[in-house]
């Protein structure tokens, strides 16, 4: 490392909060799928900035449709209307099938509107005001109050306590867990469609459809948090839509604007006509033009550039090579995961691993300590794969 990132180094860690221990990099510019440090040292890059950057870096047709945007107008208000954010509602209505899009400027703020979405829509069924929410072990859906009170770490929760109340917490795939936690003060469950930061796990399909089927019996709604497994990451454009269930509101991000900040909730009519209202719910800078721009262009470029096809080609063979590395090492224990949203879970601290990774030139992110997460640029081809697997089996072999 340089004498000059040493010194970056040192002045951001006299200057930032110290709430990350960041790797000892730091990064400069990207192009495609690699990302390159301040010393100019190439990285092949599988984390895309945490499942952020589908596209790959420096994709020109995105860039320019930012610049032009920039030009026009970055900021107007939600007072008035704008051509991006309506062309971007309407981009996630037709992909999504759901009907009414609140635009947020990140995944937590998304997770707060739908909690607020269900709250209302049962206070207006009955007017209690105790009504209660069932959230999963090993969720997690952000760090605001809202979304850290449905987060199922106790660990990130403790020292912020009291979290808002009435939340019930189930087991993920358990969906007698589920029931002994519904009663008739129950408005909705709110559960990530595959489990991101707990580890990299996927809901079952028949635990997804009795969940339906019971949140349908009793009108209680049905989120999903999509921020993570969204946006093409699991080979459909959204990982529901493999099982087939459909939410009542789902939440977005990371992937939606690829790094200009949005997130967005998304709803059925029926959610959308007897929820949030008028003076409800707002932002200022939640679906402002830039950050239209960049879902409109993220959009037609996810389907100009095949990526679905992309993510079932790719992430099939990844998952077979992640699959042959569980199979030759005993710490590791499994190899799971959908599409490009993989992990290896290992019986030890995957850290030293991933920092060996990143001096080979391989950017690599844990999921909680134990398991190495997958979550690449969308655009990823086999031989980025190859080339990963190169690096990181001499990691592994080093191991130990
Ligand atoms: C990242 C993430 C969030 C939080 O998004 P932020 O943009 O960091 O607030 C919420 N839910 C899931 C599933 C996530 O992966």
């Amino acid at each position: 490392m340089s004498e000059q990132m040493k010194q970056y180094i040192d002045e951001a860690e006299a200057a930032l909060l110290h709430t990350y221990n960041r790797y000892q990099v730091v990064l400069d510019h990207g192009d495609g799928v690699h990302l390159y440090d301040t010393d100019g040292k190439r990285y092949l890059d599988f984390v895309a900035g945490i499942a952020v950057f589908a596209l790959g870096y420096n994709n020109r047709e995105y860039n320019d449709a930012l610049k032009a945007q920039i030009d026009k107008v970055i900021h107007t208000s939600n007072y008035y209307y704008n051509v991006p954010a309506i062309e971007a509602a309407k981009c996630i209505k037709k992909a999504s099938g759901m009907d009414r899009v609140f635009f947020t400027n990140s995944g937590a703020e998304a997770v707060e509107g739908a909690l607020k979405a269900a709250r209302k829509y049962a206070y207006l069924k009955d007017g209690r005001t105790d009504h209660e929410i069932i959230a999963m072990n090993h969720s997690f859906h952000g760090r605001t109050f809202g979304a850290l009170s449905v987060t199922g770490n106790p660990h990130y929760r403790e020292a912020f306590e009291p979290m808002i109340g009435n939340i019930r917490f189930a087991e993920l795939n358990d969906f007698d867990s589920v029931m002994e936690q519904v009663n008739d003060r129950t408005c909705a469950v709110i559960l990530e469609t595959v489990q991101g930061e707990g580890g990299i796990h996927p809901a079952d399909g028949e635990f997804l459809k009795k969940l339906r089927a019971l949140c349908d019996e009793r009108d209680i709604l049905l989120i999903l948090d999509e921020i993570q497994c969204g946006m093409g990451r699991t080979g459909t454009m959204f990982a529901w839509q493999r099982y087939g269930v459909k939410p009542d509101i789902m939440t977005m991000a990371k992937a939606l604007g690829c790094g200009v900040p949005v997130g967005a909730f998304a709803m059925t009519e029926k959610v959308g006509a007897h929820s949030l209202t008028s003076g409800d719910h707002g932002t200022t800078y939640g679906g402002n033009p830039l950050a239209g721009a960049a879902v409109c262009k993220v959009f037609e470029l996810f389907e100009k550039e095949h990526i679905l096809e992309n993510v079932n080609r790719v992430g099939d063979y990844l998952g077979e090579k992640l699959e042959k590395l569980a199979q030759s090492y005993d710490f590791i224990e499994e190899s799971r995961g959908i599409g490009l949203l993989r992990g290896l879970a290992c019986s030890i601290p995957v850290g030293d691993i991933i920092s060996r990774a990143l001096e080979k030139g391989l950017i690599l992110i844990n999921a909680g300590s134990n398991i190495i997460r997958f979550v690449p640029p969308l655009v990823i081809s086999e031989g980025d794969v190859d080339e990963m697997i190169r690096i990181l089996t001499e990691c592994l072999d080093e191991t130990v």
